[in-house]
């Protein structure tokens, strides 16, 4: 059967744990199976911007069920098959964008079989949990770090100097919570961005964004997907109706319903240096506060 020739359909941007779909084409992968399906429900890692890990997950075919050990990205121009490692901007004209899901080179999977793939539900509930809570603190962050631009700024959604858009360098979703590393750099720096002194202020720094997200998961502040199209590569955002507007920040991910869902979000800071540039360090976590002793 020839390659795919259109992206495949995903299901885990509305939430969807399980998908049944028609396998297009199988492909050997290292000591593994590659298995391309029409639709799936697995939200793979994304080769570009790797934020939120693959879901864990199985593949059911004729009562036989096998584990997914890793979800990824593919890219194929119909002759080629490139996965995990693409040699194309994801949408390049020309070239379908497919999820691959990784089982055991020994699996018993064929094109044309029709399978059911299914999220495991706690590691999903746990990456969703973790997502929505890093950009619920980004968010947070630019409000609460908005003093220290000595000049106008690119915005947020909510009219906040968007530091987090402007400084991020890596974003990693973890089970309920994501670390980001904030890069204070020299442009950064002659963008207007005053960093003197931050080093010190961390628990002040950490304080205030704890504030902002307390009355935003009090108000329980929905979340949702908007999204132009149901394929992989279709354009997507994350849209939360906080109290001072509706906030969109493009997203691949798997989210929440809403902040209040989360129970609270707590972060903590620290600096680290990248080859001599500080990094400001984010770490958020989402879940009820421990009860004080
Ligand atoms: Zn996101």
């Amino acid at each position: 059967m020839a390659l795919p020739d259109e992206d495949t359909i995903v299901a885990f941007p509305v939430g969807d744990l399980t998908a049944t779909a028609t396998v297009l084409h199988v492909a050997p992968h290292a000591d593994r199976l590659a298995v391309f399906t029409d639709r799936t429900s697995i939200h793979p890692v994304d080769h570009a911007w790797p934020d939120q890990p693959a879901d864990s997950g199985v593949l059911r075919v004729d009562g036989r069920e096998y584990a997914i050990r890793d979800a990824v990205v593919a890219a194929t121009d119909g002759d080629a098959l490139h996965i995990g490692d693409l040699p194309v901007r994801t949408g390049t004209a020309g070239w379908a964008f497919l999820v691959a899901h990784l089982v055991d080179g020994d699996a018993g999977i064929g094109e044309g079989d029709e399978v059911e793939l299914e999220a495991d539900v706690a590691t999903r509930r746990a990456l969703s949990a973790g997502h929505t809570a890093c950009h619920a603190a980004a968010l947070a962050l630019n409000r609460a770090i908005a003093g220290r631009w000595t000049k106008a700024a690119r915005e947020d959604a909510l009219g906040s100097p968007d530091f987090d858009g402007i400084a991020i360098a890596t974003s990693r979703i973890e089970p309920g919570g994501s670390v980001d590393r904030y890069r204070l750099n020299k442009s950064l720096r002659r963008a207007g961005f005053d960093a003197n002194g931050l080093a010190g202020g961390l628990d002040e720094l950490a304080a205030s964004v704890d504030d902002v997200l307390a009355e935003w998961v009090a108000a329980d502040a929905r979340v949702r997907i908007e999204r132009v199209g149901e394929h992989l590569t279709d354009r997507r955002s994350w849209v939360c109706e906080l109290p001072g507007g509706s906030a969109r920040i493009p997203c691949g991910g798997t989210h929440a319903d809403s902040l209040g869902e989360l129970g609270g979000i707590r972060v903590s800071f620290a600096l680290d240096d990248d080859g001599g540039t500080p990094v400001l360090v984010m770490t958020t976590r989402a879940g009820a506060a421990p009860a004080a002793a």
